[in-house]
């Protein structure tokens, strides 16, 4: 067992790191203060190669693999959270059309994806589906040589400002959830409105609505055959689900940074606050719940790396990672009370925005779920 990062990953790292802080850091309280979409920031990303990472040189990527894009996501997270929601946004719909799209499809619909220009997007969510996603009630139905979707897509990040959108709609709700397909759609087209939406985090991530009433998409984006929509929505997700943990421990690890910086300067009492047991416990904490959070991502984009199967790994780490994140930024704005609670400080915004960890992308109990659905034999998440 090799715990050591291979040069080219500490490269890579470090890369994330220079531009994260060069690039982010600087106005990362004013994009969070403004609810900012810094589409400069998407394109840099694009050009630096990060959406790349996971797609093979052919189709413009650099195929680095899960582990390089878990650590640039973990680097940008750590400097503002709402920055890595757009490396999912473009990767979570890449990984779908290399994984499930005709060579056509990939040709076409990756390359601007990963460079950042075409601004993309998945809906899943609607009202009344959200963990229960063959819930769902979107529907498209095919006429000639299209389909024609009408629903209402609901909690979906870049809603008011992506390009592109990978969504899921029912072709045969007979069939139950193998009755949802898959679509790849130019929302430049007519029969889509948009709604923004307001949350208490990540403020910089547009988030908001998609309702589609006669939205036409061509028969060639259909995304995998039709009836494979929920097969291809719950592999995306476990894709997903690994950059959004790898998000909570940037968030994490932000938080204990600050509160450990706080408590070696701060003196009440005549003394540091570090020196008391009970600021002691809560940092002792956050450093072993992080660094076993580290440890499960590592491993799941370990095992996506070597294309073993890693359900049950990801799982476990969005689980410990994103309550790692949210005990952290809750810890951290004890330890800095006032300061904490200020919002002239960044604690405050991250406890906003870890939050979001623990329902996004299969909330906490979904994960936990799975985790003991599997230990239990009831349902094998590795199968
Ligand atoms: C910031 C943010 C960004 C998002 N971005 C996207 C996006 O880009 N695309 C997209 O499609 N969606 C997106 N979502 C939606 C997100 O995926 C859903 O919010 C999530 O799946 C949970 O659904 P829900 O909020 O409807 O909660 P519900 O499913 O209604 O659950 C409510 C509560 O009940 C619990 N619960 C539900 N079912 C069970 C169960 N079987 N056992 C135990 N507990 C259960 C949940 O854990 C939760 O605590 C986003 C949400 C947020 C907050």
């Amino acid at each position: 067992m090799d715990f050591d990062l291979s040069e080219e990953l500490v490269a890579v790292r470090d890369l994330a790191r220079d531009f994260a802080e060069k690039e982010i850091a600087p106005t990362a309280a004013k994009d969070d203060r403004g609810h900012t979409f810094r589409k400069d920031l998407v394109l840099k990303m694009g050009e630096l190669g990060f959406y790349g990472c996971v797609i093979p040189e052919t189709y413009g990527g650099n195929g680095l693999g899960f582990l390089a894009l878990t650590l640039i996501t973990e680097e940008i997270a750590l400097v503002h959270s709402a920055m890595r929601v757009f490396i999912n946004m473009q990767v979570g719909p890449a990984l779908a059309l290399l994984q499930f799209g005709t060579e056509e499809q990939k040709k076409r619909l990756i390359p601007p994806l990963i460079r950042g220009e075409a601004v993309g997007c998945f809906a899943i969510t609607e009202p009344d589906a959200g963990s229960d996603v063959a819930a769902m009630r979107a529907a498209a139905v095919r006429k000639g040589d299209g389909y024609v979707l009408k629903g209402t897509k609901i909690w979906i990040s870049n809603a008011p400002v992506a390009d592109n959108a990978l969504i899921y709609a029912y072709t045969d709700r007979s069939q139950k959830h193998r009755g949802i397909s898959a679509f790849y759609a130019d929302l430049s087209q007519p029969g889509v409105s948009r709604r923004s939406l307001e949350t208490l985090g990540a403020h910089a991530s547009p988030i908001g609505e998609l309702t589609f009433e006669n939205f036409r998409v061509p028969t060639g984006n259909l995304v995998g055959k039709e009836g494979e929509g929920f097969k291809i929505c719950m592999w995306q997700l476990n894709h997903t689900r690994l950059s959004c943990a790898a998000g909570a421990l940037g968030v994490a690890r932000a938080a204990r940074e600050a509160a450990v910086s706080y408590a070696n300067q701060r003196e009440q009492f005549g003394q540091k606050i570090g020196q008391f047991q009970m600021n002691q416990d809560l940092i002792a904490q956050m450093v072993v719940h992080e660094e076993a959070a580290r440890l499960l991502v590592c491993r799941a984009a370990w095992l996506a790396d070597q294309k073993q199967p890693n359900n049950l790994e990801v799982s476990m780490a969005k689980y410990a990672a994103a309550e790692s994140a949210a005990f952290a930024a809750d810890a951290a704005l004890r330890i800095l009370g006032a300061y904490g609670y200020s919002t002239e400080f960044p604690v405050e915004r991250y406890l906003r925005d870890a939050k979001s960890y623990q329902i996004v992308e299969g909330s906490s109990n979904i994960q936990k779920l799975i985790i003991a659905q599997d230990a239990l034999g009831y349902r094998k998440a590795n199968r």
